[in-house]
């Protein structure tokens, strides 16, 4: 029983189809799934019925990447109403074309030619593209050996490439997911490594926070649940499976209780 509660499909930077994901969710004899791309929530229709017909209760779900005082944070929305988060996520959908196109342009000052074609090539079934999708042209174009090295020396945060671009302040993200009737968790706290902003972001309108991420430690897991029962925030969990191009996170490697699996649940059955 439990549940993945987070995790990617071919829609963002994932490398699974919806259905694969339920499947893996069967196997793993999980009770419930969210597929939480980054801003986009089309694997929920895909893999609704599928999911019901397995047995499998499907919980919409979205990854929002959002800024807090200039600092990157991720926002997971839960249970909200399927289609109702559609603009707000397209809207940033937009903005990450721009942000893409950037990246490209610091990429080839540096003399890696990239288009914005060969990453779309790439990857045909991505809704959202970002910085895992160039990093994988740059490995095919033999710049780098692999993502990790992508990201180290170029895409990561403070890189010669790396674009902040514009984001939703977390309180919009917050307020977004609110209004499509949903629950707002805030994700993978523990990297976040500015203790002031994880007590300033404890301040906000969140529902939940993700206390069980990949292969999170004991320790480590023991010190969010006690901040999340602090806080009055409803625990959840998962392995921010991608597939293939993170072979380090297993689908499961995490999960979210069976009571949060309930709570999230009731709340999206009562609007469904
Ligand atoms: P973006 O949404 O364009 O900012 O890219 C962020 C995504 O890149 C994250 O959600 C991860 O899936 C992926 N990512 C971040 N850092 C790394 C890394 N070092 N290696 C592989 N993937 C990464
Ligand atoms: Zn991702
Ligand atoms: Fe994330
Ligand atoms: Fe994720």
């Amino acid at each position: 029983m439990g549940a993945d509660l987070h995790c990617h499909s071919l829609y963002s930077d994932g490398t699974s189809t919806p259905k694969e994901l339920v499947d893996l969710a069967i196997r793993s004899k999980f009770s419930a799934l969210s597929i939480t791309d980054h801003d986009t929530v089309s694997a929920f229709d895909e893999a609704r019925l599928y999911a019901h017909e397995n047995g499998v209760r499907l919980i919409p779900g979205v990854e929002i990447s959002s800024d807090h005082f200039g600092e990157s944070v991720h926002v997971l929305g839960y249970a909200f109403k399927s289609d109702a988060l559609d603009e707000f996520c397209s809207f940033h959908r937009k903005r990450r074309v721009e942000r893409n196109k950037v990246i490209l342009e610091k990429l080839q000052k540096r003399g890696m030619e990239v288009s914005e074609e060969e990453v779309k090539k790439l990857s045909p079934s991505a809704i959202t593209y970002g910085r895992p999708h160039i990093a994988q042209v740059l490995v095919t174009k033999g710049y780098v050996t692999d993502i990790g090295e992508a990201f180290k020396r170029y895409l990561g945060e403070g890189k010669s490439c790396y674009e902040k671009g514009e984001r939703w302040s977390v309180e919009e993200a917050i307020e977004a997911i609110h209004k499509a009737g949903g629950m707002a968790v805030l994700a993978h706290p523990h990297l976040i490594k500015k203790g002031a902003l994880v007590r300033a972001l404890l301040d906000l309108d969140f529902d939940g926070i993700e206390a069980y991420y990949a292969s999170m430690l004991p320790a480590e897991n023991r010190r969010w649940v006690e901040v999340a029962i602090r806080h009055k925030l409803f625990i959840t969990g998962g392995s921010d499976f991608h597939g293939s191009v993170k072979p380090h996170s297993f689908f499961g490697s995490s999960w979210a209780p069976e009571e949060t699996v309930d709570l999230l649940w009731n709340h999206f059955s009562s609007h469904a």
